[in-house]
């Protein structure tokens, strides 16, 4: 795998499109510079038209790739017996993966509010596999539901996500600041409120969590991140 995107890492596709998914009110309330704008429209609105993975969706399926050894794409790996025998936790819709995810036996989706991430109805050491994407800005206590995930995860077990990350500055709270919500214009479902806006110090609360080791896989940097560990 290499930091460019000449094929999807989910499909194999080759085609992409790209398109502006952030609004105004948005950008600003996230302070973000031009730049900074441009990359995270990238990370939400590239889009691989043969499957309909976006970048962040793209990164995540890179880094899980990354993690077995795989030299192909997600959805090749998928179909090997190892995954089959998986036991998967997705967390909220991963994106474009959750089709590919769900035709395996041992996967397990578990929404909010149904589900909440601090407190995973799961017993300790349950899966192999803990995944999601773009949920950690939108949670009361992000370090609480990492150690959450790696509660469930077996040892050995990964932990794969995306949040987005804004890669020249440090996390910042929301709290105390007017509210700010992803999704849509105008979209103020509580679970679309921004919690935290992450920086550069992401992986800190991965080993706040209580993961030994954590590493960041690039793709298109800095549009696409994902991270993952080892429990
Ligand atoms: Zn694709």
């Amino acid at each position: 795998m290499t930091a460019s995107l000449d094929a999807c890492p989910v499909c194999g596709g080759c085609e992409f499109t790209c398109s502006e998914v952030l609004w105004r009110s948005l950008i600003n309330e996230w302070q973000l510079a031009p730049a900074e704008a441009d990359y995270i429209n990238r990370q939400q609105g590239l889009m691989c038209t043969a499957c309909g993975s976006n970048l962040r969706s793209m990164a995540l399926a890179a880094a899980i790739c990354a993690e077995y050894g795989a030299a192909g794409t997600l959805q090749a790996e998928l179909t090997a017996p190892a995954a089959s025998r998986a036991d998967i936790l997705e967390i909220n819709e991963a994106g474009m993966l959750t089709p590919l995810l769900a035709s395996l036996p041992g996967h397990r989706i578990a929404k909010y509010p149904d589900v909440d991430i601090h407190a995973l109805p799961f017993a300790e050491e349950s899966f192999d596999v803990v995944l999601h994407s773009d949920t950690l800005e939108h949670v009361e206590n992000p370090v609480h539901a990492l150690t959450e995930c790696r509660r469930v995860l077996r040892t050995g077990g990964l932990l794969a996500f995306t949040v987005p990350t804004v890669v020249e500055r440090l996390t910042r709270s929301r709290a105390g600041l007017p509210p700010s919500f992803h999704g849509a214009p105008g979209d103020v479902r509580p679970d679309f409120r921004v919690q935290s806006e992450f920086g550069a110090d992401v992986w800190t609360y991965v080993i706040r969590a209580g993961f030994f080791r954590t590493t960041l896989h690039a793709l298109l940097y800095p549009a696409g991140l994902a991270i993952t560990a080892r429990k």
